[in-house]
């Protein structure tokens, strides 16, 4: 099947850009709109934001901003094309095999990077109050926590 602009469209009213997103890294809702700690910078705190009724992303801190094709394709470092091709598939289009090649061990690491990404999201919440509070303790200071995560 050929992908053309109306499906493109017509995949992106499909897919919900949170839920997408929320697959990849956690979100919390904040009013309208859901926040999560950016992928696309060394991010600490969640900078990123995720709009639903304009199913759009954009980034406070780094400025990366774009639609649910743009994200997964960043995030997953692959095409737009097989980004639109994966969430086609997603969603009932048949749109064949995109070009992603996955390493065996890729969805261990993946777990591993959410769950890193998870921690450090709530490290500076009042959530995260205990930990920070040992990690001080122990002397280790901000600079080693964001560079050892
Ligand atoms: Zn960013």
């Amino acid at each position: 099947m050929n992908i053309n602009n109306e499906m493109i469209n017509e995949i992106r009213n499909k897919v919900d850009i949170v839920e997408i997103i929320s697959n990849y890294i956690p979100l919390t809702q904040r009013g309208k709109n859901y926040f999560g700690v950016c992928p696309f910078h060394d991010d600490h705190s969640p900078s990123m934001s995720v709009s639903k009724e304009k199913q759009i992303f954009t980034c406070f801190s780094c400025g990366a901003t774009g639609n649910v094709f743009t994200f997964v394709a960043d995030y997953e470092h692959i095409g737009f094309y097989d980004a639109v091709r994966m969430l086609g598939n997603k969603v009932g289009y048949n749109l064949g095999n995109s070009k992603i090649t996955k390493n065996k061990n890729d969805e261990a690491y993946n777990i591993y990077k959410l769950s890193t990404k998870f921690y450090q999201n709530n490290l500076n919440t009042n959530l995260g109050k205990n930990a920070m509070e040992y990690l001080e303790k122990r002397k280790i200071d901000k600079e080693t926590i964001k560079k050892f995560q």
